[in-house]
C-alpha cells in the first residue's frame, strides 16, 4: 500500500467512525476483568499462575528479556544504553522524542540493553501514539482492529461450515516467579509459551483425528501481573456431542507437563466450570457485540448477517494487548499511563511470536 493511500484510509476510516459511531469513536472492547490497583504497590486479587501478592515496583524493574537476549529482536524504541557512556540523544524516551528517528541505543551502544517493564510500557505509549497519528506508520492499534474483524469473521464463516459445533476452550498459564523467587522477563515467558505449544496441538490433533476442526491461539497479558497467558479455542464438527473433557484435559496435562513454570494446581479441568479446559457442546454466544465490533466486521468481512460470537471468543478477542492503547488514540485521553495493561503491550511489541495464530482452515 503506498503512503498516500495508507493516508487516505486513515482519514476515511477516522470520518467513518466519527459519522457511525455515536460514543467516542473507536474505543477498542474493554477486558471483562477489571484492573487492579494501579501503584508500584502490592494487589491481592489476581489471576491463576500470578503470586497472590504482586509487588509492582520489582516486576517493573525486570527487564524485557534476559541480558543475554540479542536485542537487535527487539523494536528499536524498547532498547536502552547498557554502557553508561552514550550521549542522552541515545535515549529512545530522551526529551520526550514521540517520533521515530535514525539514532537509537541499539545501534550506537557497544552494550546496549532491553529497558525494563516500567520503561518499556513508557516508550510503548509514546511511540505506538505518535504512529497512530501519523499518516505514513501503522500502529499497533489500527492493525488490531482490522484484525478483530477478520478474527471475528474466520469464526463466523467456521460456524456456518460446521454442522454442530463443540468448542473446546483452554487457558494455557505459567508462573512469572523463577525458582530463585525472582521475576522472569516476560520475553523468557513468552518463549516457554511458544516452545510447548506445537505438544499441545498434536496431542489435540490426535485426540480429534475423526473430526472437522479448527482453532485459533491468542496471547494476552494477565490483569494482575501482565503475565503471558495463551486461550485456545477450537471448534469441533460434533453433532453426535461425542467430544468429551478428557480431550481437554489432555491438551492441559500436556501444557503443564512440556512448560517450564507451568504448574496442574493453576490448571483445574472441572466439567461446568470456568477453568483450564472446558467442552461445550452448544456454545454460548456473547449477549451483545459493540457497535465498534460490528463496524469491524462490516468492514473487513463484507455486509451479509452473521450469528453472534461465542462468549468465550469476545472474552479473548476483548483481551488482545494492544487494545490498551485504545484511550490513547482518542479525543478526551482518558487512559492510566501506569497501567498494567499497557506493560502488556510494550511485551506484545517485544516478543518475537505471533500473539494469534490458527489452523489453516480457521482463515483470518
Ligand atoms: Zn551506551
Amino acid at each position: 500500500m503506498s503512503e498516500l493511500s495508507l493516508a487516505d484510509a486513515k482519514k476515511a476510516t477516522r470520518k467513518a467512525a466519527r459519522e457511525q459511531v455515536s460514543k467516542p469513536a473507536y474505543y477498542g472492547p474493554s477486558s471483562e476483568t477489571s484492573e487492579p490497583s494501579l501503584s508500584d504497590s502490592t494487589t491481592e486479587e489476581t489471576e491463576p499462575a500470578d503470586p497472590g501478592r504482586v509487588d509492582h515496583k520489582s516486576r517493573r524493574q525486570t527487564r524485557l528479556a534476559h541480558p543475554s537476549y540479542d536485542v537487535q529482536n527487539l523494536p528499536k524504541p524498547l532498547v536502552e544504553c547498557g554502557c553508561g557512556s552514550c550521549p542522552d540523544a541515545c535515549d529512545p524516551l530522551y526529551d520526550d522524542r514521540t517520533s521515530f528517528r535514525n539514532f537509537y541505543a541499539q545501534e550506537e551502544c557497544p552494550l546496549p540493553q532491553p529497558m525494563t517493564l516500567k520503561r518499556a510500557r513508557e516508550a510503548y505509549l509514546v511511540y505506538q501514539v505518535s504512529s497512530y497519528n501519523s499518516d505514513d506508520r501503522t500502529s499497533a492499534l489500527e492493525r488490531t482492529r482490522v484484525k478483530h474483524g477478520k478474527l471475528l469473521g474466520a469464526e463466523r464463516d467456521t460456524f456456518q461450515q460446521f454442522e454442530d459445533v463443540t468448542q473446546i476452550f483452554l487457558s494455557l498459564r505459567l508462573s512469572p516467579i523463577g525458582r530463585s523467587g525472582r521475576w522472569l522477563e516476560p520475553v523468557k515467558l513468552d518463549n516457554r509459551l511458544h516452545d510447548s505449544w506445537g505438544n499441545v496441538r498434536d496431542v489435540l490433533d490426535y485426540h480429534l483425528r475423526d473430526y472437522d476442526s479448527e482453532y485459533v491461539a491468542i496471547t494476552a497479558t494477565t490483569v494482575s501481573a501482565a503475565t503471558p497467558h495463551r486461550h485456545v479455542l477450537v471448534y469441533v464438527d460434533d453433532p453426535d456431542d461425542e467430544v468429551a473433557v478428557e480431550v481437554a484435559q489432555a491438551a492441559v496435562d500436556s501444557h503443564v507437563r512440556n512448560t517450564d513454570g507451568a504448574f496442574a494446581e493453576d490448571h483445574p479441568v472441572e466439567p461446568g466450570e470456568r477453568d483450564a479446559g472446558m467442552v461445550l457442546h452448544d456454545p454460548p454466544r456473547a449477549d451483545e457485540v459493540s457497535e465498534d465490533t460490528w463496524l469491524y466486521v462490516l468492514d473487513q468481512r463484507g455486509r451479509e448477517a452473521f450469528p453472534m460470537t461465542a462468549a468465550t471468543m469476545q472474552y479473548v478477542a476483548n483481551q488482545r494487548p494492544h487494545w490498551s492503547l485504545a484511550p490513547f488514540c482518542e479525543d478526551g485521553k482518558t487512559g492510566d499511563p501506569q497501567s498494567i495493561k499497557l506493560e502488556g503491550g510494550a511485551i506484545a511489541w517485544a516478543t518475537p511470536h505471533n500473539w494469534l495464530t490458527s489452523s489453516r482452515g480457521f482463515k483470518m
